[in-house]
């Protein structure tokens, strides 16, 4: 494909700096720039956008999120031997890329980011979660992101996206909905990758609500949702035992039968359970 940044093809990039794959670093690059193109664009329109994009990698999807015409994009990637290559992209859009090398679990992003901000990343595997789970626990809402567009292992990503009664609905379910919509867009076969995962892969896309579904203190409602899905097979009137006195007669006062378990319950009855615990 001719590329409409000048640069040459991925597998060139990947050759002239001697970028080979490393397991420890979650590298399963993207080469192909019709794929990156797609995944930029099921971010939605950047234009008046800065994205944070975390583990450039070689460049694959930086690439396709400045052709989208992203305002700024802030890269972030803890191998160094990628920065050449992504300082080449960095002259081909002048002004519009900067990368930092370092830890995404350690860089304070924001800071360097202007809203409205998304981000966008094929999120190395063994970080990933942990990155979601930061993004969605921030100390206010709404966070300093827009959207989330971000590929993870299938999955995990159908345990973001799951509905009560299905064996992958728990508390990360419950996190992403409550105070986002989440969906996936795109499911990915290994070979889409160099070299391909073991695993099928998805992109989910989640976008911030103004404020969260149903009213909850956050705090409550975490301790509630880790109490009842730790002890999943539990009926909640055991699991929950602990959480506050009197918990057997909350639960029926939130509409919940306290014989039920954790998964059968949707988010707006633990928001209601939460509600209810905070009255005391
Ligand atoms: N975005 C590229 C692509 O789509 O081809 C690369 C994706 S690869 C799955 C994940 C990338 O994240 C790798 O480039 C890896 O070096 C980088 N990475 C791994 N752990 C990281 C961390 N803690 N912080 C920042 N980058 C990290």
């Amino acid at each position: 494909m001719a590329a409409i940044d000048g640069l040459p093809p991925l597998r060139e990039v990947i050759a002239t700096h001697g970028i080979a794959a490393k397991k420890a670093l979650g590298q399963n690059f993207l080469l192909d720039l019709n794929l990156t193109a797609k995944i930029a664009r099921a971010a939605g329109d950047l234009g008046q956008c800065d994205v944070l994009e975390v583990g450039p990698g070689p460049g694959g999807l930086t690439r396709a999120l400045l052709a989208e015409g992203a305002r700024h994009v802030l890269a972030v990637e803890k191998d160094a031997r990628c920065l050449p290559a992504l300082a080449e992209i960095a002259a081909a859009w002048p002004g519009r890329l900067d990368v930092i090398n370092g830890d995404a679990l350690e860089v304070d992003a924001p800071a360097h980011l202007a809203p409205p901000i998304r981000v966008v990343a094929n999120l190395p595997y063994n970080v990933g979660t942990e990155l979601l789970v930061r993004w969605l626990t921030p100390p206010s809402w709404p966070p300093f992101w827009q959207s989330l567009t971000l590929m993870f292992q299938k999955e995990v990503a159908d345990r973001i996206v799951a509905t009560p009664g299905s064996k992958a609905y728990g508390r990360l379910a419950l996190l992403a909905q409550w105070r986002c919509d989440a969906r996936i867009v795109m499911t990915l076969p290994p070979e889409a990758f160099t070299p391909p995962p073991k695993i099928h892969s998805a992109v989910v896309h989640l976008t911030a609500l103004p404020e969260p579904r149903y009213p909850a203190d956050a705090k409550i409602l975490n301790r509630i949702v880790a109490a009842g899905f730790n002890q999943r097979r539990k009926m909640l009137r055991a699991s929950l035992k602990g959480i506050a006195p009197g918990m057997e007669a909350k639960l029926e006062a939130a509409g919940i039968a306290p014989t039920a378990r954790a998964e059968e319950i949707p988010l707006e009855a633990f928001c209601a359970l939460a509600r209810i615990v905070a009255a005391g």
